[in-house]
Formats: C-alpha cells, sequence, structure tokens
C-alpha cells in the first residue's frame, strides 16, 4: 500500500532545502526584513510573468481581495456578485469592506454561470467578481459582455489561477484588480502566508501600496488611512526564487492532470475536469484535480482506506451553506448538486507518475472497471 498525501508540506521545503536555506540566510544577513529589494524584484517579476503593470505584495490572498475593493471604491451600500462555489474568504473580504455578497450559482464547466450573474444584477450591484477556480479561468469574454452591458466593474479572485489563461490572457488582469494567493498548497507557495493584488490601473495601485503600509506613499508620506498588510521581503525572495521554475510546476501539474484523464476518462461514474488540451481558449494549471463521483463519500473512505488522502473542497459547503452567515433564503441548484458530488483527487508536483496511477488504479478497483 502507498501513502499519498493530499498536499505533502514537508517536501514543499524539502524538495530543494539547500537552495531555500541559501535564500533565507542571504536575505536575513542583510537584515532585509521589510519592504526591501526582493519584495520590489518579485513584484516586478510577477507583474511581468501574468503580464500586468502592478504587482503588489500582500500579507495573504484574503487581504489582497478586500485591499483591492477598498482601492476601488467599493463599500457600504454596494452588492457584489461572486460564486457561492469559493472558499468563504471570497465573500468575507466583500463583507468586510462594508458591501454585501450576493451569491450566483455556477454553470456546466463549474465555474461561475455568467446567467446566474446577470440573473442577481440590482441597482445596487457595483462589481462581478469570478473566482478563477482550481487553476482555470472562466470564460471572461461572457462575463465581459454582462459588465459591460449593465456598466460593472469586474474585479477577479486569482488565488488559485496563477498563470492560468483564457484566450492567451493571465486570470488576475481582467478586472480593475486581481489577487493571487501564496499560501504553502496554492501553485506558488510560499513558508507560511502572502498574497499579491495586480492591476493595471497606475492610481489603483498607488492607493494599494498606501492601503497595505500605514496609508503611507512610496515616498513615505502618510497620504491616506491604512493597514499593515505587507508580503515579507523573506517571503518574497523565497517566492522569487521558485518563480524561475514555476513554469515547470505548471507542466508537471498539467501532466498529471492529463494521466489522470487517460486513466479515468471511460470511468462512467465520474466526472472529470476538461483535460489540459480540451478547449484551444483555456490553459489550465490544475490548481486542484476536482471530480465528481458517484457514491462519493463511500469513495472517499475507500481511497482513505488505501492510503489515498483525498479532500472536499471548503470543508463540503459552499459559501450558502454555512448557516452562520446568514444566506438562509438562498437556493444555487447546480452548486448544491454539485457539493454532493465533488472530490479533490491529490494534485500537486510533488506526486510521480506511479502516485497517480495508484489512486487511478484503486478508483477502478471502487467501481470495479479493470486496471
Ligand atoms: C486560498 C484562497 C483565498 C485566500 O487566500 P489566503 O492567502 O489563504 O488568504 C481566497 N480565495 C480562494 C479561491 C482561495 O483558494
Amino acid at each position: 500500500m502507498k501513502r499519498i498525501p493530499f498536499f505533502d508540506y514537508r517536501a514543499h521545503f524539502g524538495r530543494d532545502e539547500e537552495g531555500f536555506l541559501k535564500v533565507i540566510r542571504d536575505v536575513c544577513a542583510r537584515g532585509a526584513f521589510i519592504l526591501q529589494r526582493d519584495l520590489e524584484e518579485f513584484e516586478r517579476r510577477l507583474a511581468e510573468f501574468v503580464g500586468v503593470r502592478h504587482a503588489i505584495g500582500v500579507g495573504n490572498g484574503t487581504d489582497a481581495i478586500w485591499i483591492g475593493l477598498m482601492a476601488v471604491g467599493v463599500g457600504p451600500g454596494d452588492e457584489v456578485i461572486l460564486p457561492s462555489h469559493t472558499f468563504v474568504a471570497t465573500a468575507a473580504a466583500v463583507k468586510l469592506v462594508g458591501a454585501t455578497p450576493i451569491l450566483a450559482d455556477i454553470g456546466p464547466d463549474r465555474m461561475v454561470d455568467p446567467a446566474s450573474v446577470e440573473a442577481a444584477i440590482t441597482p445596487r450591484t457595483k462589481a462581478i467578481l469570478p473566482v478563477q477556480l482550481n487553476g482555470r479561468t472562466c470564460d471572461m469574454d461572457a462575463l465581459h459582455e454582462i459588465a459591460d452591458r449593465h456598466g460593472l466593474m469586474i474585479v477577479e479572485d486569482a488565488a488559485q489561477a496563477l498563470g492560468s489563461r483564457f484566450r492567451g490572457r493571465c486570470a488576475g488582469t481582467f478586472g480593475r484588480f486581481g489577487t493571487i494567493s501564496f499560501y504553502p498548497a496554492k501553485l506558488l507557495g510560499c513558508f507560511g502566508d502572502g498574497g499579491a493584488v495586480l492591476t493595471n490601473d497606475d492610481e489603483v495601485a498607488d492607493r494599494i501600496h498606501a492601503l497595505r503600509d500605514h496609508g503611507r506613499s512610496r515616498n513615505g508620506e502618510v497620504v491616506s488611512w491604512g493597514f499593515n498588510s505587507r508580503l515579507d521581503n523573506l517571503q518574497a525572495a523565497l517566492l522569487n526564487y521558485q518563480l524561475r521554475r514555476y513554469p515547470d510546476v505548471i507542466e508537471r501539474r498539467r501532466a498529471i492532470a492529463m494521466r489522470y484523464h487517460e486513466r479515468l476518462a471511460d470511468v462512467a461514474e465520474l466526472g472529470l475536469p476538461p483535460a489540459p488540451d480540451a478547449d484551444p481558449r483555456h490553459f489550465d494549471v490544475y490548481q486542484n484535480y476536482e471530480i465528481e463521483a458517484d457514491r462519493r463519500d463511500v469513495l472517499r473512505d475507500y481511497l482513505a482506506e488505501r492510503g489515498v488522502q483525498t479532500h472536499i473542497q471548503w470543508g463540503g459547503r459552499p459559501v450558502h451553506g454555512y448557516r452562520a452567515l446568514g444566506f438562509d433564503g438562498v437556493r444555487l441548484p447546480r452548486t448544491e448538486a454539485f457539493f454532493e458530488r465533488c472530490l479533490l483527487l491529490p494534485m500537486n508536483p510533488f506526486l510521480t507518475d506511479d502516485d497517480v496511477d495508484y489512486v487511478c488504479d484503486c478508483i477502478r478497483a471502487f467501481y470495479g472497471y479493470g486496471s
């Protein structure tokens, strides 16, 4: 029996311990801890990588969303439409700037459904907030068409989608701003918390700079109220170091997705995410490999008994499923049906081909298919 953790946090460091220690020693020996050149360099290279004018490092991916919302003027009285199939942080960020999160359903592609978004628009709607989930970018043409027709702005939660593209353009660069998370298990993970806001708007970038650093502008003058939500220089240096090989990480994730697809496509009891080459408009980076499965909970136990750790996103509920948050009347049939069946298989660059084959063999055996 193999043991396949959902994500191996120790391997995240251990795969290149010497390289990481060199970075840590260099940064600490220079005493370069807060807002230093490693952060500036990382911000510049991250912006280049996604093709955007500004990338601004912040404390985490959640701060990135609410700081972005504040910087574009979303606040009390405004409604923001987002999918219920997201991390609670997306909705919380909207709530915490004083606006109202309005939850939309997913479409057949499991991304936010443009028709559901349009149906949720009211005179108070200020922004549409698509979530670029699992390493895939939404059909941004459809969302832009709706936003333009109703005079709304688009802002993106791209926490799970660094390097994902739709029609050649990177997730996080479609709207007034987009956000990235560097949580350790994310595509590009640091060794703690970290996040970034991406924007092409110079004024929004200036506001974000001030908001993340006590209201201070780049030359140190206090220009507004602000907070402290800076990306640590040490984390930035470690991210910068990893960014060099990030294209290889994406390639590996896509190869794993292809392998899952080849080994599982004939299993009628499953619904798989699109294969890497399924649609030329999409370039997916597979933060997660989220399947739908008949008898999901029994399959999950079966896999656990065989050493395969799986995961159900968001603790098994979409945002409107959390009683304490007050979405009592909300009904989103596709999302609710999806949450009866969804399951994340292990998906990370530490998996070997043998690991993936083992997971697939277990699943095939469970449903009575030969290997
Ligand atoms: C991880 C994640 C966030 C939050 O990022 P943190 O860095 O953990 O604050 C927000 N939205 C989505 C979709 C995420 O997956």
